[in-house]
């Protein structure tokens, strides 16, 4: 295979106000209305485009605002004149210009094996190894602050054949969470899977005690009980309560991960490719994991589909990421896809796309909607 015969010519980055269709309620702050994001378009000599995208949330990874920044002023000079075939090159000259900016980074990364992929002909998945799995089952999370409008939409998705809902605790109140849990037992069917996730919720000196009451709900896991950095409290909740516990925001980097391993604070992880810096991270995440025996989940930020279906092509290839996605939000949360095919979602299964690159379309003309700033 030749190398230095692509040449990154153009990086466009908009900073975008996503509309959103739902209001989502969680441990660490609610959102609704609108959610901030930046899209990325990189152009090269040869008139192929990779698109990347970057889906912070303030009180979790950083800002739309910061990442932009950090593109424009750090990676962009980087990039531009460089083969943007040499990937773990420029991403490790990125990583040396500029600390944090994971989703920045993931979205740099993410175009340029959009790019990659496109030049030879081969879905990322295949890049990454091969599609180990070409659908994922789906995790619906219940996290609307009106509850009896979670139960109306956790029935008729139930009716449908999704069957692994995770819901959003921590929020309104132990006795409320219980009575919440009860009654999604009550309508769903017994083979319904049920996840909790707590997004940091709940005080340490308190946790062990309110978690006690969790197990009769035969949970597959519990996430993230409390603040990101108490990974001592997350030690200590792990190895007293039976319900597996998930790690989400202790966990971000490949150092993370094997902190985790080393002082046992997590059965299982969430996987993002916004809190690893990218595909290749997440992977070095998930094979830490792996090697502890700790079983991943594919999870999301608020994204659009250009990041859901890069953490697709990466869940398809990374056997270890085993318990499912929750790869709907851009079709579900967001009011507008800037997808031209929206990804699809079949039987409660995510459908992993299997053209070039990250094998989607962008609708140029949607990015320019719901564009607030373009750095050209
Ligand atoms: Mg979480």
């Amino acid at each position: 295979m030749s190398t230095g015969e692509l040449c990154i010519t153009g990086l466009v980055v908009d900073l975008v106000r996503w509309p959103l269709k739902m209001k989502r309620q969680h441990g660490v702050g609610g959102v609704q209305h609108e959610m901030p994001g930046a899209i990325v378009k990189i152009t090269t000599d040869a008139g192929i485009t990779g698109w990347g995208e970057v889906a912070p949330w303030s009180v979790f990874t950083g800002t739309a605002e910061q990442n932009v920044s950090g593109i424009v002023s750090y990676m962009k000079p980087l990039l531009i004149g460089a083969d943007p075939l040499k990937i773990t090159a420029l991403m490790s000259e990125i990583d040396h210009a500029l600390t944090g900016h994971s989703e920045g980074k993931a979205a740099i990364e993410m175009a340029l094996l959009d790019i990659v992929g496109k030049r030879y002909g081969m879905p990322i998945a295949q890049m990454l190894g091969g599609y180990h799995r070409e659908r994922v089952p789906l995790s619906v999370s219940i996290a609307n602050p009106d509850f009896e409008a979670d139960v109306a939409f956790a029935k008729q998705v139930s009716a449908q054949g999704y069957n692994i809902f995770k819901v959003k605790t921590g929020f309104a109140g132990h006795a409320q969470d219980l009575r919440r849990l009860e009654r999604l037992r009550e309508l769903l069917p017994e083979t319904a899977e049920i996840r909790v996730d707590y997004n940091q919720g709940l005080d340490p000196w308190t946790a062990i005690r309110q978690l006690r009451d969790l197990e009769a709900f035969s949970l597959t896991f519990i996430e993230q009980p409390v603040k990101r950095h108490q990974w001592d409290a997350m030690a200590a909740i792990a190895a007293t309560i039976d319900t597996p516990i998930m790690a989400d925001e202790s966990v971000f980097s490949p150092s993370d991960a094997l902190a985790m391993v080393r002082q046992r604070f997590a059965d299982v992880v969430a996987i993002k490719l916004m809190k690893s810096g990218g595909i290749m991270r997440a992977r070095e995440v998930s094979a830490i994991a792996e090697a502890a025996g700790i079983a991943g989940y594919g999870g999301v930020m608020f994204e659009g589909g250009l990041a859901c279906a890069a953490g697709l092509h990466t869940v398809a290839a990374t056997p270890n990421i085993c318990l499912g996605a929750e790869f709907y939000s851009s079709t579900w949360v967001l009011a507008v896809d800037i997808l031209e095919d929206p990804l699809r979602i079949e039987d409660g299964l995510s459908v992993v796309p299997t053209g070039p690159g990250l094998g989607v379309t962008v609708n140029e003309d949607a990015v320019r909607r719901i564009s607030v700033a373009r750095h050209e």
